[in-house]
């Protein structure tokens, strides 16, 4: 493959990373579709030296991506939970009282696993169960966010599943076995690094049972899922479609255990604060009138019990696997304009970042950042929808950058404006 430089009549073969031609450089090394000079992959070599990535552990896995060096992969159980909310507090703004949950259960779960490998007959032995756990709280507000960071930090295999897209097997839809499937894939089909994963499992009230009465009508989107869900919760054997879905009946399952695997659920429980009144109602009329005082009615899912879940339509069973309950708060003005600016990859470092690579520099007006936090209010879309907002407030500039030759773009709040005007007029 390699080619001496030679003269001759074709067309002057060039360095396609430095563009000098051959007659300037010692030696080009000619690959499928352009050359490189010696002088480049000395430089790339240095870079990727610099990266620690030179040495030959730096392999590509079975997925054809990269992979850190083996050694600078973290155990997830030698992070205590401090540490684990100190990494939260980088991404996830506020919800301090379900960070501070979720690290504990978190952590606990990797303990559990370390001591569960110690064989059954030392009689010092006690085996530890294993608490799902059901983030509750308005959309927006980080519960996808705080399960996708914490299987960063630990860097296990991670996959999201809407719960809306599941349903009994034998109708349309995806089986449940289906989110096993993305969790292999996550780990490149390593099963043992699977069965240490996380699953979450999005919009689980979507699934709540219809109506009161459980026992007449078995509805296929709900109960029967939720029933589908129970084995994979409780622990047990799946068997598991490698290609997902119905459509390769030739493909041979694999078999994983469920049993250490950490589920995560979520969902924003709509209408649940209503269940709650009523129950906190009873109870205070019921036994202490002085506690009536003491219920913040503005944060009323902060008391939801599994009481309150059987009610809006779980089933005991899937209640009884879900034995840790976080409430996440909604966010507020001041939770948003963090959101905005604040997490290491925020939303308008990002954007700041966009202009730097085109050598700009952003400047954002007093009271824009205001009108994106307002309009999401308005909106009743929580953090989620800041993004949309911003794209639409940014999206003419970051097309007109690259050739305004400009050096500055300054953000206005009446450009801002004019933007979120015209575009909601469309
Ligand atoms: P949901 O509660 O509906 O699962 P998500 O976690 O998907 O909400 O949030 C949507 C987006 O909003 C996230 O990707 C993130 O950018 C932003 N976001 C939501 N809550 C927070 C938060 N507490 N801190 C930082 N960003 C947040």
């Amino acid at each position: 493959m390699a080619k001496k430089s030679s003269g001759g009549s074709h067309p002057a073969r060039r360095c396609m990373f430095c563009g000098r031609g051959e007659t300037e450089v010692p030696f080009l090394v000619d690959g499928l579709t352009g050359s490189i000079c010696t002088e480049c992959i000395e430089v790339a070599h240095g870079y990727l030296e610099s990266l620690g990535l030179s040495d030959p552990k730096y392999s590509r896995n079975s997925s054809g991506r990269s992979s850190l060096p083996k050694q600078e992969v973290k155990e997830p159980s030698s992070l205590k939970p401090a540490d684990m909310k100190a990494f939260l507090d980088q991404y996830v703004i506020g919800q301090d009282e379900a960070k501070k949950v979720l690290c504990v259960q978190v952590y606990n779960h990797y303990k559990r696993l370390r001591n569960n490998e110690v064989p059954s007959t030392d009689s010092s032995y006690v085996e530890l169960e294993k608490s799902n756990i059901l983030l509750v709280g308005p959309t927006g507000t980080g519960k996808t966010l705080l399960a996708r960071t914490i299987a960063k930090m630990l860097d296990v295999p991670f996959a999201i599943v809407d719960a809306t897209v599941l349903t009994q097997a034998g109708y349309v839809g995806e089986d449940v076995e289906s989110l096993l499937t993305r969790l292999l894939q996550a780990a490149d089909y390593d099963v043992k690094k699977a069965e240490k994963g996380i699953v979450f499992i999005d919009e689980l009230d979507k699934i709540a049972r219809k109506g009161d009465n459980p026992s007449i009508t078995r509805d296929v989107s709900g109960e029967g899922v939720q029933q589908a869900l129970l084995k994979l919760l409780e622990g047990s054997d799946v068997n598991v479609p490698p290609q997902g879905g119905r459509k390769h009946p030739e493909q041979e399952f694999i078999k994983v255990n469920t049993q250490n695997i950490l589920f995560i659920c979520g969902g924003a429980f709509e209408g649940l604060e209503r269940t709650i009144a009523q129950r906190l109602n009873t109870q205070v009329i019921g036994y202490r009138s002085t506690q009536k005082q003491r219920v913040d009615k503005n944060n009323l899912l902060s008391y939801v019990s599994a009481q309150d879940l059987r009610a809006y339509g779980l089933i005991p069973e899937i209640v009884g696997r879900l034995p840790v309950i976080v409430h996440l708060d909604s966010l507020d003005k001041e939770a948003l304009l963090r959101i905005l600016t604040e997490p290491r990859n925020s939303l308008i470092r990002q954007y700041t970042k966009f202009f730097e690579l085109d050598g700009m520099k952003l400047e954002i007006e007093d009271g824009v950042l205001d009108l994106i936090v307002d309009t999401a209010l308005k909106n009743r879309t929580g953090a989620r929808g800041l993004r949309n907002i911003c794209e639409k407030i940014f999206s003419d500039a970051l097309f007109e950058a690259p050739s305004s030759g400009k050096k500055t773009f300054r953000m206005t709040l009446d450009y801002a404006r004019e933007r979120l005007s015209t575009l909601e007029a469309c």
